[in-house]
């Protein structure tokens, strides 16, 4: 998925970590560096356009970028990494969406930053993102961009899920699946967490006699089977973590597999729905996924998702 900035490199990113590990991080408290605690930061669907007051749905698309940047600037426990997990522009992924995506990042950005991953989503275009942040690491893999962020308690593998820009669904696609299969396998030593932008979306077995009334509009993942048949083939693997539904959600598989929904950062569909950001705090034990809501008032705003890590 994600394409990255200069200054997040995988060897910038295990040197902030090595330091987390000797527990001398000023911003750490003494019970944090206790537990061993370690945080991210994780934004989804920003839909920022070029026009910096562009209004959508009742919302001010850069306000609500500049009040989540605010929140995640001021985490008492600074994170190790910030990923933004698609959709990061308006529609189309215009050069200009992505100049005025950088304008809001700034606080974000600098050499005494946290690495920042950004993904790609459907309303984005790697073209002109590339042409706009001139990302740093190269990609894995030829079709997509994908990462891996090696935490001291979860390896977090960043997918590309894009298919089309401006096309609502998404893909996995055959050499992301099977790099994903070989890179979950060389790491299956510490928990997995698997992020890409697009929802699974499990179809009703096809029935021959009466085709037509059961075609159904794809809007999540096209190879949705394929790809949870493989996180599910990996006892390591936790939670698949994605955005695109613009709705803060989750539930739990048979198998185990925790299945997160983001929050958008822009606007909801359902108004009373939350938007916001989510805090990741692991430890040895949990990875605990804290909703942020941008309205503080929001029932749902501090709820709080637990994921076991150990061996199930
Ligand atoms: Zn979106």
């Amino acid at each position: 998925m994600p394409i990255h900035f200069a200054s997040c490199s995988r060897r910038r990113f295990l040197g902030a970590t090595a330091l987390l590990g000797g527990g001398l991080l000023p911003r750490f408290g003494a019970s944090a560096a206790a537990s061993d605690a370690e945080s991210f930061a994780i934004l989804s669907d920003t839909h920022i356009a070029a026009d910096p007051d562009k209004v959508l749905r009742e919302t001010n698309l850069c306000a609500n970028l500049k009040a989540v940047v605010a929140e995640v600037k001021a985490m008492t426990a600074s994170p190790s990494a910030v990923l933004l997990n698609g959709d990061a522009a308006l529609n189309e992924g215009q050069v200009g969406d992505y100049e005025q995506l950088l304008t809001q990042l700034a606080p974000l950005l600098g050499s005494s930053a946290p690495p920042l991953h950004i993904g790609m989503g459907n309303h984005d275009d790697r073209a002109n993102f590339r042409a706009v942040v001139k990302p740093g690491t190269p990609t894995l893999i030829e079709s997509k961009h994908v990462a891996l962020v090696e935490g001291r308690h979860v390896n977090w593998f960043l997918i590309d899920t894009l298919r089309v820009t401006n096309k609502v669904e998404g893909e996995l696609g055959e050499e992301q699946h099977r790099w994903l299969d070989a890179a979950l396998k060389a790491h299956a030593d510490k928990p997995a967490i698997v992020v890409g932008h697009h929802n699974p979306q499990f179809l009703p077995a096809p029935q021959p006699d009466n085709a037509e009334s059961t075609t159904v509009k794809v809007t999540g993942l096209v190879d949705t089977e394929a790809f949870i048949t493989l996180l599910e083939g990996h006892r390591h693997v936790k939670a698949y973590v994605y955005g695109h539904t613009h709705t803060w959600a989750h539930q739990k598989r048979e198998s185990g597999l925790h299945l997160i929904n983001l929050p958008p950062v822009a606007y909801v569909f359902q108004k009373e729905r939350p938007n916001g950001w989510v805090e990741v705090t692991t430890t040895p034990a949990t990875a605990s996924f804290r909703l942020h809501a941008l309205d503080k008032k929001h029932p749902e705003e501090g709820a709080t998702i637990d994921l076991p890590l150990g061996r199930s």
